[in-house]
């Protein structure tokens, strides 16, 4: 015992911190003993000490059972002084049993005495219930009775502290696996301010927290308590007060804690990120708190730690490795965040991108997701949310002013660049929804689905508003293809041609065949519109048939009438292509009808093209082993690369109207439109534009080598009879 003597000396010696009596509350010791005179020899012996600048408070048990009343009523009693011998030998042992086991109090401090030294409890009762000391009446002097509640106190009071750090520890882990990102790093910045108040028994009043991330980034207050509050957000360079500033800024590049005027912790991150943490606490830290600190601060920098990788496991939960944006949770999360009436969300997909990654390699489809992505960030401002959703599907979400179908269209407005010098001209469909109620972010994302889903239908290229009423729409679309499928086989479609006009000397060289369809009240319905629905229906192959065979029988009418050269154009849809037997029918009509091969031209789409490459080159060649001719249609607006155009032995290139007509096509687009002259001229191949409405386009692609055109500067697309009335009329003006 004489170590232990030594030591309790010099807890003595040290200077006892006055106490403040207002603030601090009494230690309360619990007397157990059935003797009334030991209560009041304890008590005098023990009168008006202190034991870290706190009193001591008595209260009094005079059996097991007034104890465990006492102890059921107050669970901060620092130490119980326990007679063993009560009412029975072994009453005190039987009470501690009852402190551990049921009452599961752990942190309050025993001491046992006896009255005689054959009452000693054996040393494994000692250990399992975690007593203190054991002293007979007759050794505890008023000297020895102090010290060893002293120390007792000491324990009791740092086994509180651990519990409160294992308490702040918990919170901390619980907040990092509980919140997600971004509140995660304030909150659990927040946690430290509360839990370090409560480890050093310090107002809430003095605790700030900043935070630094990259180098060269500022660091700033993430948490901040008591007057410190309106300093939350702030730089940590802007902070006013120049001390806790110094102090904070001196943790984080010293990468230590300072308990010099004031304390300051450090909390090391993973790479450059860390925290730290100013206490504004003038007493100094004793020993024992300072220890305590050391393993708080270092228990919570794994913690910290951890809080990072669950932010990255995080971010890899909401954002998209491929692109880097945020991915479709980020979406749900945010619109549910912010369901307001001025926002608007899209879906936006790209067109034709599975034949762009079939194209290549699926490098290739990677860096066009890539830029497209890069694309549509660059588009709107950082409000708008861009998002990828997967594959080539997009999201975005922000403000309705900034997400029109007009903003939308403009994004690939002009080509990306996928490697230098070649541009790719991409083309999307979306869906967009304008927030009026609050609704959930997956019913709004299955409204954008819908509405893209239409656009994709009937709209591909352009951005389709959901409207309420749009779940009506299928039921129209029935409609109409019941009707349109009563128009054909009641022969209602017919067909309109349209010259192709030799742009150097005017001689018409040829008629693209355009289908009508005027429904029995008088309505004229688009084929943009009818198309893609007997497409989906599959009443496309019919009619496809149809077309070619009426296609073919006109210009056999036309025989004599026109140079032998001259040929009619036949748009083939995709649909039509991929049925197994379709050269064989088409090649079977021809027969039928009993023109040269050499009179007809198939117009093949991009999206045609490149769809299966191989089956369609094998069935073009069929084609081109009669003498059909084959243009690839609308190009510019697609995909094809020059090795498809190459590959596919393409004879011409119809380039997009869009390139030619409309306002700004001598300016902008028509650069475009001489690209592609000079590139078809290049592989040697024939050009047509589309679309010719003014004589100054037709002046330009003219200078611009493009061979032939098309467009209302020449004639609107007319009926037979109409088409050869204007083919009198023309012939007689150019002969
Ligand atoms: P397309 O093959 O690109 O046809 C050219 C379109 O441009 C036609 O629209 C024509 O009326 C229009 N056009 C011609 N000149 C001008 C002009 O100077 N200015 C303007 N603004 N437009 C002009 P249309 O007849 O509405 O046909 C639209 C599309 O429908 C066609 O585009 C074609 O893809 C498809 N289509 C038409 N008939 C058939 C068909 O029989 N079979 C298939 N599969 N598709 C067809
Ligand atoms: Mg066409
Ligand atoms: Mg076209």
């Amino acid at each position: 015992m004489t170590g232990r003597d030594e030591e309790v000396f010099t807890f003595m010696e040290e200077p006892s911190i006055p106490a403040n009596h207002s603030a601090v509350p009494a230690w309360r010791i619990l007397l157990v003993d059935d003797e009334p005179d030991v209560h009041a020899a304890t008590q005098l012996a023990l009168k008006n000490m202190e034991i870290e600048g706190r009193t001591l408070e008595f209260f009094h048990a005079y059996s097991a059972q007034q104890a465990i009343d006492l102890l059921q009523r107050h669970d901060d009693f620092a130490v119980a002084l326990v007679d063993v011998v009560m009412g029975t030998n072994d009453e005190g042992l039987q009470l501690v049993r009852h402190i551990r086991e049921d009452l599961q109090q752990h942190a309050i401090r025993l001491i046992l005495r006896t009255g005689q030294p054959g009452y000693a409890p054996e040393i494994d009762t000692i250990r399992q219930f975690d007593i203190n000391d054991y002293k007979t009446k007759s050794e505890l002097t008023q000297v020895r009775l102090f010290t060893s509640l002293t120390m007792a106190v000491r324990s009791y009071a740092q086994i509180c502290q651990l519990e409160s750090s294992r308490q702040g520890l918990e919170q901390i882990l619980a907040a990092t696996t509980q919140l997600s990102k971004p509140a995660g790093l304030k909150k659990f910045a927040s946690g430290i301010v509360t839990q370090l108040c409560a480890l050093l028994r310090v107002k809430a009043e003095c605790l700030v927290c900043a935070a630094t991330q990259e180098p060269g980034t500022p660091s700033y207050i993430l948490a901040a308590a008591g007057h410190y509050d309106s300093w939350i957000g702030m730089s940590l360079h802007d902070i006013p007060d120049q001390r806790v500033k110094s102090h904070l800024t001196q943790a984080l590049e010293h990468q230590q804690h300072d308990f010099n005027d004031g304390i300051s912790l450090y909390f090391p991150g993973r790479g450059p990120q860390a925290l730290a943490a100013f206490i504004d606490m003038s007493a100094p830290l004793q020993d024992l708190e300072r220890g305590l600190l050391e393993v708080f601060c270092s228990n919570l920098a794994v913690a910290f730690e951890n809080l990072q990788l669950y932010l990255d496991i995080n971010d890899l939960a909401y954002r998209d490795a491929l692109v880097h944006l945020p991915n479709r949770n980020a979406l749900v999360s945010a619109i549910d965040a912010h369901p307001s009436g001025k926002n608007a969300v899209a879906l936006l997909d790209l067109d034709n991108f599975a034949d762009i990654n079939s194209i290549l390699d699926d490098s290739y489809g990677d860096a066009v997701l890539q830029m497209a992505a890069a694309r549509l960030r660059d588009s709107f401002s950082p409000e708008t949310l861009v998002t990828r959703m997967g594959s080539d599907l997009f999201g975005l979400f922000g403000p309705a002013e900034q997400l029109t179908p007009q903003r939308i269209a403009q994004v690939f407005a002009t080509p990306i660049e996928v490697s230098a010098g070649d541009p790719l001209r991409l083309s999307a469909t979306a869906g967009l929804v304008l927030l009026k109620d609050t609704q959930p972010g997956v019913a709004v994302l299955k409204n954008a689905g819908a509405a893209l889903k239409q656009a994709k239908r009937f709209q591909r290229g352009k951005t389709m508003i959901f409207e309420a009423t749009q779940a009506d729409a299928a039921r129209d679309r029935i409609q109409m293809l019941n009707r349109l499928r009563a128009s054909f086989s009641e022969e209602h479609l017919f067909l309109h041609y349209q010259p192709f006009v030799s742009l150097d000397n005017g001689q018409v060289v040829g008629a693209e065949c355009l289908l009508r369809w005027k429904t029995p009240d008088g309505e004229f319905i688009p084929p943009d519109y009818f198309i893609p629905l007997a497409e989906q229906s599959g009443l496309m192959i019919p009619i496809g048939e149809w077309v070619f065979r009426t296609a073919l029988k006109w210009r056999k009418s036309l025989t004599g009438k026109v140079d032998p050269e001259f040929r009619v154009a036949v748009n083939v849809s995709h649909v039509q292509f991929a049925e197994p037997d379709f050269v064989t029918r088409f090649l079977a009509i021809l027969d039928d009808v009993g023109i040269p091969g050499s009179q007809l031209e198939i117009e093949l789409t991009e999206s045609v093209a490149i769809s299966n490459i191989e089956r369609l080159s094998t069935r073009l060649d069929a084609f081109r082993a009669r003498g059909i001719s084959i243009a690839m249609d609308d190009f510019g607006t697609g995909y094809s690369s020059l090795s498809v155009i190459q590959r596919l032995q393409v004879d011409r290139l119809k380039i997009d109207r869009s390139f030619i007509s409309g306002e700004q096509s001598v300016n902008d687009c028509f650069g475009i439109a001489r690209t592609v002259i000079a590139l078809a001229r290049h592989l040697q191949v024939a050009t047509i534009a589309e679309g010719i409405e003014t004589d100054a386009q037709r002046t330009a692609l003219l200078a611009s080598g493009c061979n032939e055109g098309q467009g209302y500067l020449f004639s609107r697309p007319l009926d037979a009879d109409a088409f050869e009335q204007w083919l009198a009329n023309w012939q007689a003006d150019y002969q």
